[in-house]
């Protein structure tokens, strides 16, 4: 939500009343329980458990998972809300949300039997179990279809073997998704998905996967060495994994890109009352034309990115079961907001852009990590450009 009524007013056009409490309710919680501890979290490099925590009782972990599972179960539109105004405040804690939401959950909503559904939903909506997604290799994340990590039928299961890396999470879940091949020489029909129970599995190992920063979200690298899984761990059909991963594909791409307008949005938000208070040359610097522009850009950022976003929730809520370009769009869009609004955000802020002191540095690189997951930019341009071009229906 902007910080003028003018563009607040812009924000919640299209919105129901019900869907404007959402908005007004996890933003006052958020700014309240998980703004204040997220620069101490980054200091001191550590998982915001106890944040996800508090995420139970406001029926906010399980916005996507049905009633009858004891989900907060809600509209498309609203969980984009809830995904855009937690990551205006924390990039990790969104990320638990989405990635069980989106990933997990519509897979296995969609795919899972009534037993999986039985066994995982309950606990995930009590955030007794969170989520990761075990799907980047260390030979690639885009190109899905060249698994290397490989699934062998035995009896009673399969034995996975194979390395993932980047998995967010990883250390704090009790559910892995895992796509893995029960043949390379199928490619995209080889690969397969999982439900894996990570802490009574042996053979699986979780290392520390170091990065330069983004170290709250403890991303790891998971090692399967010949992991015994039994099963009722497969989701789907053997092959089927990329009819699972499709049925998840345009939440994934909804999820992260709200995260974006929530991030781009939290960029305009701390820029704007810099520009209004710091002073050059005896003026404000907001007015210089030069700002101005940028924070008419950043607007603009942020108003197209949040307008494809909330169409993309829409036409899932109105039942359209695929909608790659509309996904693709958003992603795109949403991600590139964020991160360019970062910078903006930074170059407003002068020096103190860089410093400690201030938001906006950290905020770029976790804008920037978000044109990598759920399909990198090139990606989506290419996605886009291919259904501009015919060449692609859907
Ligand atoms: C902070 C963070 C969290 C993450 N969390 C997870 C997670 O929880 N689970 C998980 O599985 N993964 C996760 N990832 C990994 C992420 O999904 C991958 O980084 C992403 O899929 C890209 O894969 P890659 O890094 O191996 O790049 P590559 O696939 O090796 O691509 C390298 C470059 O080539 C470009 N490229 C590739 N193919 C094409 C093409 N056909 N046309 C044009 N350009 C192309 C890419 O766009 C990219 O610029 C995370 C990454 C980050 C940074």
């Amino acid at each position: 939500m902007p910080t003028s009524p003018a563009l607040r007013r812009m924000a919640d056009f299209d919105l129901g009343p019900e869907q404007r409490a959402v908005r007004e309710t996890v933003r006052e919680f958020a700014e309240k329980e998980i703004l204040p501890h997220v620069e101490r979290h980054e200091r001191e490099e550590r998982y915001p458990t106890e944040l996800v925590a508090k995420l139970v009782p406001m029926g906010l972990i399980a916005p996507m998972i049905p009633e009858e599972y004891g989900g907060s179960f809600v509209d498309v539109v609203t969980y984009g809300i809830i995904c855009e105004e937690l990551a205006r405040v924390d990039w990790v804690v969104a990320s638990v949300v989405s990635v069980m939401n989106s990933l997990v959950v519509s897979s296995i909503r969609a795919h899972g039997t009534e037993a999986q559904r039985e066994r995982w939903l309950p606990p995930m909506a009590r955030g007794e179990v969170l989520c990761s997604a075990c799907l980047t290799e260390p030979g690639g994340g885009t190109d899905l279809g060249n698994l290397r990590t490989t699934a062998r039928k035995v009896d009673g299961g399969y034995r996975i073997e194979g390395t993932k890396v980047f998995i967010s999470h990883a250390a704090h879940a009790g559910l892995f998704l895992v796509v893995a091949t029960l043949d390379r020489s199928r490619k995209h029909r080889g690969v397969t998905a999982f439900l894996v129970d990570p802490r009574s599995t042996a053979g699986i190992t979780i290392r520390d996967f170091p990065m330069r920063t983004l170290k709250r979200d403890n991303l790891a690298e998971v090692h399967f060495e010949d992991a015994f899984v039994p099963d009722d761990a497969l989701l789907g059909e053997e092959g089927g994994g990329f009819p699972v991963l499709g049925a998840a594909l345009d939440m994934g791409r909804f999820s992260v890109a709200a995260r974006c307008v929530g991030q781009a949005q939290r960029c305009l938000d701390l820029a704007i009352p810099y520009a209004t208070l710091r002073e050059a040359f005896g003026q404000k610097i907001g007015e210089f034309q030069m700002i101005q522009q940028k924070i008419a850009d950043m607007v603009c950022r942020t108003e197209a990115a949040r307008q494809v976003v909330y169409r993309l929730g829409r036409m899932k809520d109105a039942g359209i079961e695929r909608a790659t370009l509309e996904a693709s769009l958003a992603k795109l869009m949403a991600s590139e907001a964020a991160t360019q609004n970062a910078l903006d955000a930074i170059q407003i802020h002068g020096g103190y852009g860089l410093s400690a002191e201030y938001e906006v540095g950290r905020l770029l690189l976790e804008a920037k990590a978000l044109e990598f997951g759920e399909g990198t930019s090139e990606l989506h341009r290419k996605l886009v450009a291919e259904f501009a071009l015919g060449i692609r229906k859907q």
